[in-house]
């Protein structure tokens, strides 16, 4: 059980892991350690130059719901938080499952899903295949894909469509035949996207719902242009766990020991 309020010294008494790789994990690790809590960040180590949270950080996979509840275990974690990327969901799963065995309390945050909004043309799918099908019943012409380089083999066959590919990190074949590759992290600005779209004359977008301000500039370029946009929902959490959907609510969970 979380000790009462933020006090230094029953802060200091509290070991938090968070699951990270997201914006909402680095500013909840600084809040954290500014409040004394003993606090680790995981990151996956997908990145080769990854943006750091404050604290103490781990890189690497534990191995599996049974590594993590290990993990938990070992390092006598109290309070598991969950913030990693809405897609993320492996993770994620493991997450539950390790709390679970463990009985280790978990938090997990989630990030709204963007809504459309007026002048918006969205096609909303249930899976990145869904996305590649919706593409090739398409006419020919330029598709920003924004999906992720994991993403990019449901892509692979369609030798009909242009396709420009931004991601962080250089994708792994398959990918694409006709494809250019722009290699960027954001955040991103309406005039960019435009200036991007309109130069490679982009004709629709394919994104995840990945929500947040960091990278919805594209939304509102594609709104600007009248440009289709193929929307991956998100996959569902893992059984039994419901997300909040801001960083000062996992604050208010911890500081009156609720949930
Ligand atoms: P995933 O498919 O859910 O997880 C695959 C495996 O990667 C997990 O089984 C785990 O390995 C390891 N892993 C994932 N996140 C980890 C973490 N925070 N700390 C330690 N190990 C982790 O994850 P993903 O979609 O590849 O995402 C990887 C990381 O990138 C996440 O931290 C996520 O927040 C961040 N990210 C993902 C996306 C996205 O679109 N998916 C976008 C931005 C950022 P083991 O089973 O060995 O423990």
């Amino acid at each position: 059980m979380w000790p009462s309020g933020f006090g230094t010294v029953a802060s200091a008494l509290v070991r938090v892991l968070i699951l990270g790789g997201t914006g909402e994990s680095r500013e909840l690790a600084k809040l954290l350690v500014d409040r004394g809590v003993a606090v680790t960040s995981s990151l996956a180590g997908r990145v080769s130059n990854p943006a750091l949270p404050v604290g103490d950080v781990r890189v690497g996979g534990f191995g599996g719901a049974q590594g993590l509840g290990d993990y938990l275990r070992e390092s006598s974690v109290d309070v598991l938080i969950d913030a990693t990327h809405p897609f993320a969901a492996t993770i994620s799963a493991h997450a539950a499952q390790a709390a679970d065995e463990t009985r280790t309390r978990l938090i997990a945050v989630r990030r709204p899903a963007w809504q459309a909004a007026r002048g918006d043309n969205w096609q909303r799918v249930e899976t990145i295949n869904d996305a590649a099908a919706v593409v090739r019943a398409r006419p020919q012409g330029t598709v920003l894909l924004t999906t992720g380089r994991r993403d990019l083999a449901a892509f692979a066959e369609d030798e009909a469509h242009d396709y420009l590919v931004r991601t962080v990190e250089p994708p792994l074949p398959p990918t694409p035949p006709r494809m250019t590759l722009v290699l960027d992290r954001g955040p991103y600005t309406l005039d960019g996207e435009l200036a991007l779209m309109r130069s490679h004359n982009v004709r629709v977008l394919v994104t995840k719902d990945s929500g947040g301000d960091l990278t919805s500039a594209k939304l509102a370029a594609a709104r600007e242009l009248g440009m289709p946009v193929v929307m991956v929902d998100r996959p569902a959490l893992p059984s039994g766990v419901t997300a909040v959907e801001d960083v000062a609510t996992v604050l208010t969970l911890l500081s009156d020991g609720s949930q």
